[in-house]
């Protein structure tokens, strides 16, 4: 049952990033791929030509899912829905493998347990029926390298 009145956690999603919103419903984490020559960079959020180049040959790619905490806050406030009924939670920038940093929440861990450069590794989150948001957890022991 979903609450009704406007909720502020979910995707505006177009015909652009309909692949990405697909993938992750899917359990994959797309990052868009400059292939310009001597450029090569990955980036997320997903835009439709490389902001380090500015070439328009960039195409989407399966991303690891893994990454390293950058930085985060613990949010024990937050008036918007429905993010009010998850206090505390773990606003996040991980820095993906292939390279981009992105802004994510991390779950599944205590913030005092959390440190820079930890291993972290994507998660999904059903936020309604049908969309499905990265977010990312701790990578545990025995998964380094997977
Ligand atoms: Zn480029």
């Amino acid at each position: 049952m979903t609450a009704p009145g406007p909720r502020f956690d979910l995707p505006e999603t177009d015909a652009f990033t309909r692949p990405y919103w697909d993938a992750a419903a899917a359990g994959h984490l797309l990052v868009r791929r400059c292939r310009a020559a001597g450029c090569g960079r990955a980036h997320h959020y997903p835009r439709e030509f490389c902001p380090y180049c500015w070439s328009e040959d960039v195409a989407w790619e399966r991303a690891s899912g893994h990454g390293t905490l950058y930085t985060w806050s613990v949010v024990h406030r937050n008036d918007l829905p429905p993010f009010g009924a998850r206090v505390p939670y773990v606003a996040a920038v991980v820095d993906l493998a292939e390279g981009p940093r992105v802004m994510t929440e991390v779950v599944g861990c205590d913030g005092a347990a959390l440190r820079v450069g930890m291993p972290v590794t994507v998660a999904f989150r059903e936020a309604v029926e049908g969309v499905v948001v990265p977010v990312f957890r701790p990578r545990g022991a025995g998964e380094e390298g997977r």
